[in-house]
């Protein structure tokens, strides 16, 4: 089987795991001032704020931005659901735009959605893209200047030269065991703005500034060093991560372009792309297999295929019968998410393995 996601623990993230269990703190400490200072360098932000999740780290970036009950956050529907729930942990109503042709927010779809309750837009970069984040700033400028991003997926992307997480007001990183970079579970919020990275820190510590001097209610949000060490020697090869995932993208559109079916993913112009996944929109033609299909045949071929999502998240009825989400015509979001499929794209993939999924895909083509 060629996996979809390969989690590799570099030698170093041992030794280090070490160091944090001789020295007997294992909460946050020393090794999460390190892990916050790689998430600022990558983010290229003033400011980085770990926390425990990367679902959390939303809930926290919106709620120490004020944002709560009576507000919209407008967001996409091809996200998973975590950045929906966040929004709805808050108390805040979620609002759906459509996507573009990268499967990202779309700028054209956010006038119509604006109110005098809008207050934030919650793009998500999604499989590793950064979303046209100038384009829907000037979509929303009239109602709001709160741009956030859910940077999840896209650690070490950028656009414009800018990085990820460091494009709007504030951005999240999650670090779950399947992401570009990991640790198990953790995440961290990024973001220039020096009121807002000072909220976050003392909420995530139960609302305190220093011991027992509360200022606000608060939370237990934190990071521990343990996982920190898990994640910190990781983003000193990013940059080679990024450039296999690159090379191995560069792979694929050299070899499937042949198949007029597949319309093949690209950076948009401006972007580099972190490639969390290569997915594939599948044009369904008469006579030719479904997407369903191809999935269930690529995987009894040994190629482990996947479809992230297959739904728009405002489709289940927990959701979309929630009185605080608000769905309105997403045709392009509906399309996408019954006929994506992604294959494996991670750094680990060896050239035959790479040929192979390209053979795979050829013989069910
Ligand atoms: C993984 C992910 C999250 C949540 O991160 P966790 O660390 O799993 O809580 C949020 N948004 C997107 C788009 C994700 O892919």
């Amino acid at each position: 089987m060629i996996p979809i996601t390969k989690v590799v623990i570099p030698e170093a993230a041992h030794e280090l795991v070490g160091e944090v269990l001789r020295s007997g703190s294992l909460a946050q400490g020393a090794m999460v001032e390190r892990f916050e200072a790689a998430c600022a360098a990558m983010a290229g932000t003033d400011h980085a704020i770990a926390v425990g999740n990367g679902t959390v780290a939303i809930v926290a970036m919106l709620h120490a931005a004020g944002i709560g009950p009576g507000d919209e956050v407008i967001t996409t529907p091809a996200t998973f659901a975590a950045t929906l729930n966040a929004i709805l942990e808050v108390g805040a109503t979620a609002v759906f735009g459509d996507i573009d042709d990268h499967f990202n927010l779309d700028p054209q779809s956010l006038p119509e959605l604006l109110t005098e309750r809008t207050a934030a837009v919650l793009p998500v970069h999604l499989y590793g893209q950064c979303a046209d984040i100038e384009g829907i700033a000037a979509a929303v400028a009239d109602h709001t200047n709160s741009i956030f991003e859910d940077a999840a997926q896209a650690h070490g992307a950028t656009r414009n030269g800018k990085e990820a997480g460091g494009l709007g007001t504030a951005g999240t990183f999650s670090f779950y065991a399947t992401k570009n970079l990991f640790c198990g579970e953790g995440g961290c919020i990024t973001t220039n703005d020096d009121t807002l990275a000072a909220r976050l820190r003392v909420l995530r510590n139960q609302g305190m500034r220093n011991r027992y001097e509360y200022l606000e209610p608060g939370y237990n949000w934190r990071l521990t060093d343990l996982a920190a060490a898990v994640a910190v020697p990781q983003f000193e090869t990013l940059p080679a991560l990024l450039a296999s995932r690159q090379a191995n993208a560069d792979f694929y559109a050299t070899h499937l372009s042949e198949f007029s079916q597949l319309r093949l993913p690209f950076a948009a112009a401006g972007n580099v792309h972190a490639w969390h996944q290569y997915t594939i929109e599948l044009r369904e033609q008469e006579g030719t297999i479904s997407r369903d299909s191809l999935v269930a045949a690529l995987n009894d071929a040994g190629v482990g295929a996947a479809v992230y999502y297959p739904r728009p998240v405002y489709a289940y009825d927990c959701y979309f019968d929630h009185p605080r989400v608000r769905v309105s015509n997403a045709p392009r979001a509906e399309q996408a998410t019954a006929s994506v499929f992604s294959i494996p794209i991670h750094q680990h993939l060896q050239k035959e393995e790479l040929q192979r999924v390209v053979d795979v895909i050829g013989e069910l083509m």
